[in-house]
């Protein structure tokens, strides 16, 4: 992982910082540091990155430490401009609405995040970084085959998420129960509270390998795209992201980094 400070940072982060202080006051939300290239950053030396924990294997701890394919992609934007990824766990959606931003808490949000129409009104967010559709994850001998198998079953959705909003809009038919995470909503299915789960299929298939006892029974072709996200307007930040990114995609950095949280290259 890459989440060294460079020295070439020191001269113009600490101008920044100068520059700043000179001019006094500044809400809380105001830019007060610069990373490489005068990109604008809330804190000298950090890219302070807001997520929602945990969600396998986009962002969840190992050993103490945030790990996963979102960090490690954030990783090479924060190394781009000099400085450290900072990890910020939230409520998703102080993240969707904005807040995150608007509150000065957060340069980035990355987690696992599908681009709507209606989230891109109040945050600016980079090109499409991942594919992902909707998926069923149940007991390995569930049977659930599609849609209608779902009728009367106890299902759980994640709070404020394209998965709850699709199940809202299309699976009347089941008990729709709420979770604030993706682990409340596994371990509901664990503990017998709910007989399936609906989230997007990165997680839920990486759930399933670790899991033998369940499998996914079918996915929901919902055309998904991720993308990381940044304060409204911001583009100057999310210039800097879909610049790394394509770079990543182009270099085979960013295969090396799916097929170490995937286990396989992307199909495409
Ligand atoms: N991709 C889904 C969404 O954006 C779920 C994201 C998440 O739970 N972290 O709503």
């Amino acid at each position: 992982m890459n989440r060294r400070l460079t020295a070439a940072l020191a001269l113009p982060a600490a101008l920044a910082l100068t520059l700043t202080a000179c001019g006094g006051g500044g809400s809380e939300s105001e830019p007060a540091a610069t990373g490489e290239g005068g990109i604008p950053l809330l804190e000298e030396g950090k890219l302070k990155v807001c997520t929602h924990l945990s969600y396998q294997p986009f962002q969840f701890e190992r050993d103490g430490d945030v790990v996963g394919f979102d960090v490690d992609l954030v990783d090479l934007v924060a190394e781009e401009l000099g400085v450290e990824q900072e990890i910020v766990n939230t409520p998703f959606e102080t993240i969707t609405t904005g807040a995150a931003f608007n509150t000065g808490e957060c340069d980035l949000a990355a987690a696992g995040m599908t681009i709507t129409e209606e989230r891109a009104e109040v945050i600016e967010f980079s090109e499409g970084y991942f594919d992902a559709n909707q998926a069923v994850v149940a007991k390995a001998d569930a049977n659930i085959a599609d849609e209608a198998g779902l009728a009367g079953v106890p299902i759980a959705a994640q709070t404020g998420t394209t998965g709850l909003q699709y199940a809202e809009e299309n699976l009347s038919d089941a008990e729709i129960i709420t979770y604030e995470d993706l682990p409340l909503s596994l371990q509901a299915l664990q503990n017998g509270d709910v007989e399936a789960v609906i989230n997007d299929n990165g997680v839920l298939y990486d759930f399933a390998k670790e899991n033998p006892d369940y499998a996914v029974q079918f996915d929901i072709e919902t055309g998904e795209e991720y993308g990381i996200a940044a304060k409204k307007d911001n583009t100057a930040l999310i210039d800097k992201v879909n610049e790394v990114v394509s770079a990543a995609k182009e270099d085979g950095t960013y295969d090396s980094i799916y097929e170490e949280w995937f286990g396989a290259a992307p199909a495409n």
